[in-house]
């Protein structure tokens, strides 16, 4: 430690930072290239060589078996040494980057990604294993602590046991991989159930670890339905942790699983959904705010819990700003996303379809329409083009929707008073401001109750230990993923207080 530190009762605990330094200086996706067009070639034969292979589910029998598996195979991967297991997952990440083009494929076929998405998302699981190899190198040394004379202190983070990672089918390699790798970074084994429209991805991303040298045990992977599977996994006994990315609903029931637990009380991180709003005041750019609105709205069909769906437009502006969103829409290439071109494609499934479907032809009757496409087609493979309804209210916007559907609300008066209707919607995760006035942005920023705070810029996208991830409220849990402060969830801490004084001390 650089200068000893007395601790009295009045002094505020020092934060993880102090005892375990700074993080260090990264780069993320180092070599990669994003551009779609300049990897057209390696793309376009990747995508026609690409099979996606079927896969066998499990049962909730196989999965109680797996956890007592994964308990056993503990034993040993929490005793190998942190570098180790640092260096398995460095190299998963140089040999995902190496094959980048496949998994672009895969992940184009399997969950409909556009090419530029699927690139950024390889780009995020890639970042994921560095970064978390590099923060487990980096919190997991044991800390000695200032203390009286005739004792020494020590501090040290351990693992806890097996862990459920359950992630959504939205970024099925990228949550998947983060989720799993800060398991294993931090010394826990890994039971892994994906989202049922995605399983395939998975696979290949559990093939690349397992390559790296993550044990078959350490690391296992269970397909099939939530409602079975992925309960199963959550009840079984020896379970030590749950990590969860998905909807608020699912979150909600695998807490009072966990809560009705006997013989331990088993943390959950929880990152669900989200209503992301955007307020823009009268000293905002309209070209700007547009480009920011298109982007966080309907990118990725709107398919991001970080989309945008409530805009919060101040009435001066508000004709021009919806008009300038019409023609900047009506721009957006929708379709195949196998295109090159392709800015928006369909949506997951028809499950998907007809829950979307439903909700726009509810605010196409009760509310005024703004934008909205031709007919949305199922035959179409699920594509259903961006789509926006004027609503009176904020206090009306009651659910996410999860696709390429945008509300819009005028507003006057106060913007503090804006936020404070925000707030009450009772999520909080990503929250847009546009305004040329920097102490306004300050304090709406301030007022919300928000995780990630976007001033001026489109309100999707987070860079890996650059602008960690995550909400409060109803839209999880915390620790932010991608943040330093994420590994420690994953850990148990531990103090070791020896007399040095002692015979044998
Ligand atoms: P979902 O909640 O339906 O499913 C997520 C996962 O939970 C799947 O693997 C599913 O099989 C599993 N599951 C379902 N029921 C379960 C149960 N009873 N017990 C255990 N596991 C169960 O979510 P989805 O449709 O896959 O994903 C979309 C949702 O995820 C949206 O609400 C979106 O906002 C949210 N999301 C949040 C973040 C974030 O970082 N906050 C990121 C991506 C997606």
């Amino acid at each position: 430690l650089a200068s000893p530190l007395h601790l009295t009762a009045a002094s505020p605990l020092p934060a993880p930072e102090w005892l375990y330094g700074p993080a260090p200086a990264r780069r993320n996706s180092t070599g990669l290239d994003l551009a779609v067009e300049s990897m057209r070639a390696p793309l376009l034969a990747a995508g026609a060589a690409t099979v996606v292979p079927a896969v066998p589910e499990a049962t909730a029998a196989s999965a109680a078996s797996a956890v007592q598996a994964s308990a056993a195979s503990y034993r040993q991967w929490h005793k190998t040494p942190v570098g180790t297991r640092a260096a398995m997952l460095r190299q998963a990440a140089d040999a995902l980057q190496a094959d980048l083009p496949r998994f672009c494929a895969l992940l184009v076929k399997e969950a409909f990604k556009t090419w530029g998405d699927a690139i950024a998302e390889v780009r995020e699981a890639v970042d994921f294993l560095r970064y978390y190899a590099d923060e487990a190198e980096r919190i997991m040394r044991p800390v000695a602590l200032p203390g009286p004379t005739g004792e020494s202190n020590e501090l040290r983070l351990t693992a806890r046991g097996p862990w459920v990672c359950i992630s959504p089918w939205n970024f099925p390699l990228a949550i998947f991989m983060g989720q799993v790798a800060a398991a294993l970074a931090t010394g826990n084994t890994v039971l892994a159930k994906p989202a049922e429209q995605t399983p395939a991805v998975a696979l290949e991303a559990v093939r690349l670890l397992h390559a790296a040298g993550v044990p078959a045990d350490a690391l296992q992977l269970l397909h099939g339905p939530g409602e079975t599977v992925g309960a199963a996994l959550v009840a079984a006994s020896g379970v030590a942790g749950v990590v969860f990315t998905g909807s608020t609903q699912v979150a909600k029931i695998i807490h009072r699983a966990l809560a009705a637990k006997d013989g331990a009380i088993v943390p959950l991180i929880a990152e669900t959904g989200g209503i992301n709003a955007m307020l823009v005041d009268s000293s905002a750019l309209p070209e700007q705010v547009v480009d920011a609105v298109v982007q966080s709205a309907f990118r990725s069909a709107g398919q991001r819990c970080s989309a945008l769906r409530l805009l919060c437009v101040h009435e001066g502006i508000a004709d021009h700003v919806i008009e300038m969103i019409r023609g900047a829409a009506a721009e957006l290439a929708g379709g195949d996303p196998a295109l090159l071109a392709t800015d928006v494609g369909p949506v997951i499934d028809t499950e998907a379809f007809d829950n979307i479907t439903r909700a726009t032809q509810r605010l196409g009757a009760e509310q005024k329409v703004l934008l909205v496409p031709a007919a949305p087609t199922r035959e179409a493979a699920n594509f259903i083009a961006p789509a926006a309804y004027e609503v009176d209210s904020i206090d009306s916007v009651k659910a996410e929707i999860f696709g390429p559907v945008l509300q819009i609300v005028r507003w006057s008066g106060e913007p503090s008073a804006v936020i404070e209707r925000i707030n009450t919607l009772g999520y909080g995760l990503t929250l847009g401001i546009q305004t040329r006035i920097d102490s306004r942005a300050a304090a709406l920023a301030a007022q919300a109750h928000v995780g990630n705070i976007y001033v001026n810029r489109n309100i999707i996208g987070a860079v890996v230990g650059v602008q960690p991830f995550g909400g409060e409220g109803l839209s999880g849990t915390g620790p932010k993923a991608g943040g330093p402060h994420y590994l420690y969830r994953f850990c148990a801490e531990q103090t070791v207080t020896i007399n040095t004084t002692a015979a044998g001390g």
